[in-house]
Order: C-alpha cells, then sequence, then structure tokens
C-alpha cells in the first residue's frame, strides 16, 4: 500500500461560483482560478499522483494551458485516476478535510461523496469528506479563501 498528501488553496472572489468536489454550493463568492478551482478534487488529484510519485497536479495539468480553462475538476480527478489503475492501482481510501468559513459544508457533504466515489471508482465506505472552520483566524477565518488536505491510499491491483 502506497500513501499520497495533497492541498490545494484558493482566494475567493465575487462572480465565481463555488464548486467542492463536483457539487455546486450556493454562495456570494467563488474560487479565483485558472480551472473551476475545486480545491477538493486538486488536492486528492495531488495526493494520488504523490502516492505513486508520479509528480504534481501543475505538472500534468499547467494552469498556462488553456485547455484547463475553467475545466471541470472532476474530469481532472478522473484523469488522474485513470494514471493510477494504468500503473495496475486502485485507490483504496481518501480522507479530505476542507477549510472554509461559511457556508457550512454540512448538507452537500453526502452529494460529493457520491460524486467522488464515482470519480475514483471507490466505494462509499472508502472516501471520507469532512469539513471545518478556521474559528475567525488568519486569512481563511476572514472568509478569503477556501483550502482542503487529503490523504490517499492506493494498493496493487490483486489477480
Ligand atoms: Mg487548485
Amino acid at each position: 500500500m502506497r500513501i499520497g498528501i495533497g492541498y490545494d488553496i484558493h482566494r475567493l472572489v465575487e462572480g465565481r461560483s463555488l464548486v467542492l468536489g463536483g457539487v455546486h454550493v450556493p454562495s456570494p463568492v467563488g474560487p479565483l482560478a485558472h480551472s473551476d478551482g475545486d480545491v477538493i478534487c486538486h488536492a486528492i488529484a495531488d495526493a494520488l499522483l504523490g502516492s505513486l510519485a508520479l509528480g504534481d497536479l501543475g505538472t500534468h495539468f499547467p494552469p498556462s494551458d488553456p485547455a484547463w480553462k475553467d475545466a471541470d475538476s472532476v474530469s481532472l480527478l478522473k484523469r488522474v485516476v485513470g494514471l493510477v489503475l494504468a500503473r495496475n492501482h486502485v485507490v483504496v481510501n481518501v480522507d479530505v478535510m476542507v477549510v472554509l468559513e461559511h457556508p457550512k459544508l454540512a448538507p452537500h457533504i453526502p452529494a460529493m461523496t457520491r460524486v467522488l466515489c464515482e470519480a475514483l471508482a471507490a466505494p462509499v465506505d472508502a472516501v471520507s469528506v469532512k469539513a471545518t472552520t478556521n474559528e475567525g483566524l488568519g486569512s481563511l477565518g476572514r472568509g478569503e479563501g477556501v483550502a482542503a488536505w487529503a490523504v490517499t491510499s492506493v494498493d496493487r491491483c490483486k489477480g
């Protein structure tokens, strides 16, 4: 079994929609990003790449590449899962911690989990999404950004 870690953060600005784990979350602000700025998908994708020492997300999907302008990050995550499967590994489990001051994410977590399970080709008990605030501390606490950490494990396909 191999383990990876991923992190992503985006500044929140008016006029952008907030998409987390492939789910639209009603919010007056959204991530300033070249893609849709889905920090959950980006953190998981970076963790999966890390678990197999395949480099980082920016190398595989350069922000300078117009192909990724406003890209749906679930499809990007599926591409990374494809790289994992191509190396004869499967996703064993994923644990994500999202930091967002508001809105509350709890009502959206079941939908995020469903989207992520499908993208990761993993069962529902293999994907954990947790959310917290930054207790008003620092830039995240002032609501200036959204961040996510992810830890993933992959294992060689049996048989
Ligand atoms: Mg990102």
